[in-house]
C-alpha cells in the first residue's frame, strides 16, 4: 500500500508519538481505532532523535499495521547515527512491513550543545532519502521501461518501492545560515527522492501558502503538505514557541491567555486551527496533516469544525 493525496474526499493524516510508559498504550490504541475510523491517508510515528524511542515507534507502527486499514509512516532520524547503523534500521524497518518514511535529520537530544554533538556519517535529511530509497531498491529493484527513441536507454520508475517524506519549514529553519536554506534543502531532499514534504506547523495560512510559492517557484515539484497544531493552552503555545522558535502569534496568545476555563481555551484552539485548515485548504493545500498529540478528542473537532469530515464515527467495541 502507499500514499494517494489524489483521490476524494479531503486527504487527512496524524502524527502520533509512542507512549512514554507502558501503561500508556492503551489508551494510545483506542485513540488509533477513533484516528482510523475517519479514512486518513496515513497515521506518522515520531522517532526519537539517537534512536530513544526507536523500538516503541517501531512497535506503533506494527500496531496500526495490523490493527488498521491505515499506512502506517515512519519517522526515522540520522543525528548522531553511523552509516551502517542507519542502514540497519531501515532494514530493520521494512523487514517489519513498514514502507513508508518520513527522513529527518533529527535534533540533538535535549540539554545537548549543537555542537558537542556526534552528528553522526548522515549530514542532512536529503542523505537519508538516498539511503531509504538505495536499500529498498537492492531489495526490490526499480521497474525498469524502455525510454521510447531512446536506444538502450531504460527509465526507473521509483514510485513503486517506498515512500518518503520530509520535512518542510514553512519559516525557514532556525538554524538556516541564510534565507533560501530551507527551500534549497528541500530541492535536495525531492531530488534525492522524497515524493512528498509535510510542515512545520505554522500559525498564519499565508506563511504556508507563501512557503509553498516559493517552494514552487525554486522548482520544488512534490505535494506539501501543511502539518497543523491545535494549540489548546497557553502552556502548550509556550513549549511549542520554545521547540520550534517560531515566532509569537500575538492573537492566538491573547485569546488563549483571557480564557479562563480549560474548556475554553481548547474551544480556542480547536477554532483557530479550523480556520487554518479552511484557509489553506481554500488555497490549494493537498490535505491536512494534524499534530494529534495522542488525542483523537481534538483533532476529530477540528475536522469537523473545519468540514472536512461531517461527525466523528461511532466506534464500537473491540471484540475480543
Ligand atoms: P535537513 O533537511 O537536513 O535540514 C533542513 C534545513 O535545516 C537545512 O537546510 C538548514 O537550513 C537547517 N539546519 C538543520 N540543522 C542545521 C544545522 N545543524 N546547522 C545549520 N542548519 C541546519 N525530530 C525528531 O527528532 N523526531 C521526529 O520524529 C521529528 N518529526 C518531525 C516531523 C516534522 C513534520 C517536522 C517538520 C520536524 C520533525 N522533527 C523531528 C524535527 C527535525 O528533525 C528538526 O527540525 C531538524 O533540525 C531538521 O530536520 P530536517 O529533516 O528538516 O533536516
Amino acid at each position: 500500500m502507499s500514499i494517494d493525496l489524489s483521490a476524494p474526499p479531503v486527504p487527512i493524516s496524524f502524527e502520533v508519538y509512542p507512549p512514554r510508559t507502558e501503561a500508556g498504550w492503551p489508551a494510545l490504541h483506542e485513540t488509533i481505532r477513533h484516528l482510523a475510523a475517519v479514512g486518513p491517508r496515513f497515521i506518522s510515528v515520531t522517532y526519537g532523535a539517537g534512536g530513544s524511542t526507536g523500538g516503541r515507534s517501531l512497535e506503533l507502527l506494527t500496531h496500526i499495521r495490523r490493527e488498521t486499514d491505515v499506512e502506517p509512516l515512519a519517522h526515522l532520524t540520522c543525528v548522531g547515527n553511523t552509516w551502517a547503523g542507519a542502514n540497519a534500521l531501515i532494514r530493520e524497518f521494512l523487514d517489519a512491513g513498514i514502507t513508508s518514511f518520513l527522513a529527518l535529520r533529527g535534533d540533538p537530544p535535549v540539554g545537548t550543545a549543537q555542537e558537542d554533538m556526534h552528528l553522526g556519517d548522515l549530514a542532512s535529511a536529503a542523505e537519508l532519502v538516498q539511503l531509504i530509497d538505495r536499500v529498498q531498491a537492492e531489495r526490490e529493484p526499480y521497474a525498469e521501461a524502455p525510454i521510447p527513441g531512446v536506444p538502450g536507454a531504460v527509465r526507473v520508475d521509483r514510485r513503486a518501492g517506498v515512500d518518503i517524506a520530509v520535512a518542510a519549514f514553512p519559516h525557514g529553519h532556525p538554524r538556516s545560515r541564510h534565507a533560501t536554506e530551507h527551500i534549497d534543502a528541500l530541492l535536495a531532499k525531492e531530488a534525492a527522492g522524497a515524493t512528498l514534504a509535510i510542515t512545520q506547523l505554522f500559525f498564519d495560512a499565508d506563511d504556508y501558502l507563501g512557503f509553498v510559492d516559493a517552494a514552487r517557484t525554486a522548482g520544488v515539484t512534490i505535494p506539501i503538505l501543511p502539518g497543523i497544531m491545535p494549540i489548546t493552552s497557553p502552556a502548550r503555545l509556550r513549549r511549542t514557541l520554545e521547540l520550534t522558535e517560531l515566532p509569537r502569534p500575538a492573537a492566538l496568545a491573547a485569546a488563549l491567555e483571557t480564557e479562563p476555563t480549560t474548556e475554553g481555551q481548547r474551544a480556542v484552539g480547536v477554532a483557530h486551527a479550523a480556520e487554518l485548515a479552511r484557509a489553506v485548504r481554500d488555497g490549494g493545500a493537498p490535505g491536512i496533516h494534524l499534530y494529534a498529540f495522542n488525542n483523537h478528542d481534538i483533532v476529530l473537532g477540528v475536522l469537523q469544525d473545519a468540514g472536512v469530515i461531517a461527525s466523528a464515527p461511532r466506534i464500537l467495541e473491540p471484540v475480543h
